[in-house]
């Protein structure tokens, strides 16, 4: 189990993230839902080792991890998307997935990583286009390369910030059934993060609702769906990013 507690981070004057704990366990999908600038993303960025926190502690099987550095992360088994899309434009999409195998174990042969980066690649149902340079792919398609990357570090725990954005409604339900694919194959623990409230009731197990840093609502989909304060914040918004 994967464990933020009791996290806070501040800028200057701003708290960003205000005593918030989460838990994500193998296999689960824990959604994180807020307005613009509530702090997804802080907490997201605390949690894979981006971001040091200003208060709280984060643990891994019980052990401490928090204050270690960021590229220590993925090899505890911490893999994350960010909410842009951060693709090398002009290498091949097998090549985008291998540069982070070969960053995270810089002796693999290139056999080996290609191994790695091809897996990812049908794990994310994009094989296909593995021989494409990124700069010609769809939208979509990038995102799936960027969450492909993430898995090539063999992760247990992944992150994903938004991954769906800019999907159309059935590039999303695809995306959708692919993660929850991938937390039953891999038995992938993950926490994302989205803007759709029908998407992420469906998909997770859980959902912690942030407001100005603060959790204001956690459980399961169908309590935090009627929970006034988020059907306050999501009624009538229901299509607006
Ligand atoms: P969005 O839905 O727009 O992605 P979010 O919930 O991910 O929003 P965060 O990006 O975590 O929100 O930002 C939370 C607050 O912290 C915002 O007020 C933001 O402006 C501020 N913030 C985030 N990163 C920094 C930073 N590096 N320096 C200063 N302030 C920051
Ligand atoms: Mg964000």
């Amino acid at each position: 189990v994967l464990e933020g507690r009791d996290l806070t981070k501040r800028f200057a004057g701003l708290i960003a993230v205000n005593d918030v704990s989460i838990a994500v366990a193998p296999g689960a999908i824990v959604g994180l839902i807020g307005p613009n600038g509530s702090g997804k993303s802080t907490l997201l960025n605390m949690l894979s080792g981006v971001l040091p926190a200003t208060g709280g502690d984060i643990r891994l099987g019980g052990a401490r991890i928090a204050g270690m550095p960021a590229h220590r992360f993925p090899g505890l088994g911490i893999a994350r998307t960010f909410q842009n899309i951060r693709l090398f434009d002009t290498l091949t999409v097998r090549q985008n997935v291998m540069v982070s195998a070969l960053i995270r174990w810089p002796r693999a042969s290139i056999a080996e990583a290609t191994g790695n980066a091809d897996r990812a690649l049908t794990d994310m149902g994009i094989a296909q286009i593995a021989a494409r340079r990124a700069d010609t792919l769809s939208y979509g398609d990038k995102r799936r390369v960027e969450i492909a990357r993430a898995l090539a570090l063999n992760p247990a725990f992944l992150f994903l910030d938004e991954p769906a954005a800019g999907m159309n409604r059935e590039e999303t339900d695809a995306l959708m059934g692919t993660l929850n694919a991938l937390r039953e194959r891999r038995g992938l623990g993950i926490v994302i993060v989205d803007h759709d409230l029908p998407l992420i009731i469906r998909l997770c197990d859980r959902v912690l609702v942030l407001n100005e840093g603060r959790l204001i609502a956690e459980g399961e989909p169908e309590e935090v769906q009627r929970h006034p304060a988020v059907v306050e914040a999501y009624l009538g918004r229901k299509h607006s990013q």
